[in-house]
């Protein structure tokens, strides 16, 4: 029901396939990763090296899956994926490290959510394509070396902070990916509806990213409803008419703003008299966890200017009273 959230659903996974890009080439946006990305691969297969460790962060549906894959396909090589929480045991992690093969890629999505036990083992891998365990218990424990082929590790995570140092430290490349702007957004758009045969004009598109809120997840996922509108209610053309009417129809904010944006504007506004307001208080009122609120919902707010953060906690902005169509407590401007 969140339909501008940015997460993952099953529809997604299917239609992702087919409109994710494989070549950086189709990668949009994201200038200064392409630009630094286009060295580095050729770089290291001219050496005949796999390509150094990296680290992606960002928040949720800007690109850093998409990255990984396109990276191991740029190097010609397999990737291998997993996530933090998956690997459990230090064997998790082994099974996968010694069955890669030369210059293949790992992909390590919520890095940052490993435990401590399985990041141990991930050191000397990283370091020394080592791996370093220990078999049995007691009195039979016994620890074994092995070599491993060298590899690329690609990490990601919603934000490098979350990472140990040991860990991040790791990483010789470090990336950060950042919201899309509304050109960004409207070329992969166009993209995608070229790929599911839709329709859509230009003015459509630009509609559509608009109210991305800068993530290319979303934008894919509003261009899929906006195509089952167009479908039933037009003639199947994305037209700006067409897009705005189905859009306000499911309810996007002209900002892309999703209900948690909203709710966490509110709540600073009516509960807290514009701010400044501390994270924990702010948690504690829509019940999420400070992290969901730190990594997920606040990078956006911030990047358009809706909230602050200042050193007495969170503000809303100016524009943030505007867009709500209220006024802050005590304006003599009412
Ligand atoms: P993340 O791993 O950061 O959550 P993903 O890599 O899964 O995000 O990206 C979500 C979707 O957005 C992908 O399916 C892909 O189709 C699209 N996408 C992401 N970044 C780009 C990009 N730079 N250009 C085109 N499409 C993109």
């Amino acid at each position: 029901e969140r339909l501008i959230s940015s997460t993952h659903d099953v529809e997604d996974q299917a239609i992702d396939r087919a409109i994710r890009p494989r070549r950086l080439i189709d990668y949009a946006g994201q200038t200064r990763v392409r630009e630094q990305m286009e060295i580095f691969i050729p770089a290291a297969k001219f050496r005949g090296e796999a390509l150094d460790h990296l680290l992606i962060f960002g928040p949720p549906g800007l690109g850093k899956t998409t990255l990984a894959h396109i990276i191991a396909h740029e190097m010609e090589v397999n990737i291998r994926q997993t996530s933090g929480p998956v690997l459990e045991r230090p064997g998790d992690l082994a099974a996968l490290l010694t069955h890669l093969e030369p210059h293949d890629v790992l992909f390590i999505d919520e890095i940052h959510r490993l435990s401590p036990v399985v990041e141990e083992i991930l050191y000397p891998a990283m370091e020394d394509f080592q791996l370093d365990i220990i078999i049995g218990e007691g009195p039979a424990a016994r620890s074994i070396k092995l070599d491993l082929p060298p590899f690329t590790l690609i990490g990601a995570t919603t934000r490098a902070g979350l990472l140990t140092s040991p860990l991040r430290d790791r990483f010789g490349i470090t990336q950060r990916l950042e919201f899309y702007n509304n050109q960004d957004l409207a070329a992969i758009i166009t993209r995608s509806a070229h790929i599911l045969n839709v329709p859509l004009d230009s003015a459509g598109a630009l509609e559509l990213a608009q109210r991305s809120r800068g993530t290319p997840r979303i934008a894919n996922r509003l261009l899929r409803r906006v195509r089952d509108y167009a479908q039933i209610r037009a003639n199947g053309q994305i037209t700006l008419e067409v897009a705005r009417k189905a859009l306000d129809l499911l309810n996007v904010d002209n900002y892309g703003l999703d209900m948690m944006d909203r709710k966490l504007l509110l709540a600073i506004m009516e509960k807290f008299a514009g701010g400044p307001v501390g994270i924990d208080s702010l948690a504690a009122v829509l019940g999420e966890e400070k992290g969901t609120i730190e990594d997920v919902i606040e990078p956006f707010l911030l990047q358009q200017g809706l909230l602050m953060r200042t050193s007495r906690g969170r503000m809303v902005t100016k524009l943030a009273w505007q867009h709500f169509g209220l006024n802050p407590t005590g304006s003599l401007d009412l």
